[in-house]
């Protein structure tokens, strides 16, 4: 697929990025870039249309820059999944580990409900540890997760998905 090379150069390597050594995968060139952002919806929005999705959920923060427009184009409700605290309502709450100490993730009560077929978005898969946090949030309300979707992703971590019988899908890998 040749928009996949525009989508790839859309975005930005920024070195050393939040510490030395990491070198950053910056997405926000991609929303400056309307062809490659076009593109990056479109592509998800031919694969989901016709998978009966009736929930996108999209992961704080930078889940919630791609998620709602496949939301509105697919004809599902869009869910935020949100860092501790930031939510007003009743919540669940799902706790991932990350390189020093956890974090957690929120989803409020009543918003997703038994028999609802997921979608989950992120910008960006590394461990895939936020990931399996938001398929447990979203099982624990009783929908069936039908993938999770990425723009950046490595495919080594798609084994980890397989081997715990989930599905991970992305368009490109890191720069
Ligand atoms: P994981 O839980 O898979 O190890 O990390 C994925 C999470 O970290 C995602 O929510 C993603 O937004 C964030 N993340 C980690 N590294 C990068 C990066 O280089 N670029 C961007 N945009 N996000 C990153």
């Amino acid at each position: 697929d040749p928009r996949l090379k525009a989508i790839s150069e859309a975005i930005r390597v920024i070195p050393n990025f939040p510490k030395p050594g990491i070198m950053f995968q910056d997405i926000t060139t991609l929303l400056l870039d309307h062809n490659a952002f076009k593109h990056t919806i479109d592509i998800f929005v031919d694969r989901y249309r016709d998978m009966d999705i009736s929930v996108v959920a999209g992961v704080e923060a930078r889940g919630f820059m791609f998620g709602p427009s496949i939301a509105l184009a697919i004809g599902a409700k869009f869910v935020p999944l949100r860092k501790p605290r930031k939510l007003p309502g009743e919540v669940i709450s799902e706790s991932y580990v990350l390189e020093y100490g956890t974090d957690s993730l929120e989803m409020h009560v009543g918003a997703v409900r038994p028999g609802d077929r997921a979608l989950i978005i992120d910008d960006l898969v590394a461990t895939g540890g936020t990931l399996f946090a938001a398929i447990n949030l979203l099982e624990r309300s009783g929908a069936e997760v039908t993938e999770c979707a990425c723009v950046i992703g490595l495919p080594i971590v798609k084994e980890r998905f397989r081997s715990n019988g989930k599905r991970l899908y992305f368009l490109v890998e890191p720069r």
